[in-house]
């Protein structure tokens, strides 16, 4: 049989392994921070109603500048932003790839600072981008000084911040994100896959993006926004930024079936996001009884918890999965994520939690 090895492939992605995130369907699925309310039904149907009304042409290409859409993620940001500020592509996953080929690529840098979203290494992998794994301070915190000494010595042409951060869930002043902006020339991302479920006292970068022309702040529909299966991501920037992209996206890259179903959900924002209070609190109460149980759950601005204290992250891992429960292992010792559910979901696991936990 032919392996991998066998192939004529790149010799820099020999040894590199895909994304993993375990695929199972098991009752509870808490494992990669979707958001597992369904969609409202009177939504649903409205965004079936665009797509049928959108296959009638789908014999031609659709708008490639998909600009109904970057008007209505335009107009939810709000914050000033216009469509020329606004780029979008298959799931934020790509809007950093085409960032990537666009300012990095053999012979460009990208430092970012892990435990991170592990696919930021993978794609600077793949696009031929130097992945520098810098270091944060105590707590998974990055203060300002910790960042431009990361941007001194290892003067990279990209640096990728998480805000909030996967998998820790942990905050990013605005201040850091100004001191690394200010320390180097190149690009500075804010991937804020996150930020609907952040405090309401802790701003978005986006308000740093005015005079900032090399800043991007990079979002999705796949969290919050409960459209994980849509594959739609988006990004704010100087309308520059978007100018640069358009040299690396393939043409027509967002289906016109993909814009018409985003464009329809925008339609609904408020009624889209009517979980995330409910998503917080079950985020909170996750802290608050993991706590009580004698783990060390990490302060979260997210819809998940790290949570530590656990002795053999595996043998847990396992006994919640014969229980119907998938959460996630992402091999830092001694720790383990889950994504915050429902209520019902949420207190299956947290049982399950209580039953698996010696006293
Ligand atoms: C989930 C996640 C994404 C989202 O990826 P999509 O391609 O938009 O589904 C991006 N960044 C981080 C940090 C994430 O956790």
């Amino acid at each position: 049989m032919t392996s991998l090895d066998d192939l004529p492939i790149r010799d820099d992605l020999r040894g590199m392994h895909p994304y993993g995130a375990p695929h199972l369907h098991l009752p509870v699925e808490l494992n990669v921070n979707e958001n597992t309310h369904p969609i409202p039904e009177d939504v649903a149907r409205d965004i079936i109603e665009s797509i049928a009304r959108e296959l009638l042409t789908v014999n031609r290409y659709p708008d490639r500048e998909f600009t109904a859409l970057r008007d209505a993620l335009a107009g939810y940001l709000g914050t000033g932003l216009t469509r020329d500020n606004i780029w979008a592509a298959n799931g934020s996953n790509e809007v950093l790839q085409q960032i990537l080929m666009a300012f990095g690529g053999p012979g460009r840098s990208v430092l970012g600072f892990p435990p991170t979203y592990s696919m930021h290494s993978i794609i600077a992998h793949a696009t031929g981008t130097e992945w520098i794994p810098g270091e944060r301070d105590a707590d998974y915190l990055i203060s300002p000084e910790t960042a431009v000494a990361w941007i001194e010595r290892t003067k990279p042409d990209i640096v990728f911040f998480c805000a909030p951060n996967n998998p820790t869930g942990t905050g990013l002043g605005l201040d850091t994100i100004a001191a690394a902006y200010d320390a180097t020339d190149g690009i500075v991302v804010v991937d804020e896959a996150y930020a609907e479920f952040m405090p309401d006292d802790e701003p978005s970068a986006l308000t740093l993006l005015e005079g900032r022309e090399r800043l991007i702040v990079s979002r999705t529909m796949s969290k919050a926004f409960a459209f994980a299966g849509a594959r739609l991501g988006y990004l704010a920037a100087d309308p520059a930024v978007t100018d640069a992209l358009r040299l690396v996206r393939l043409p027509y890259h967002l289906s016109a079936l993909t814009q018409a179903a985003a464009v329809a959900a925008l339609a609904h924002a408020p009624e889209m996001l009517a979980m995330v209070d409910d998503i917080k609190e079950q985020r909170d109460r996750i802290v608050v009884e993991l706590t009580e149980l004698g783990y060390h759950p990490w302060p979260s601005s997210s819809n998940f918890v790290l949570f530590g204290g656990v002795d053999d992250p595996e043998a847990l891992f396992e006994k919640l999965l014969e229980r119907g429960i998938i959460i996630r292992n992402l091999s830092i010792p001694g720790h383990l994520r889950v994504s915050a559910g429902t209520r019902a979901e949420t207190t299956a696991f947290l049982d399950a939690m209580r039953d698996l936990t010696p006293r």
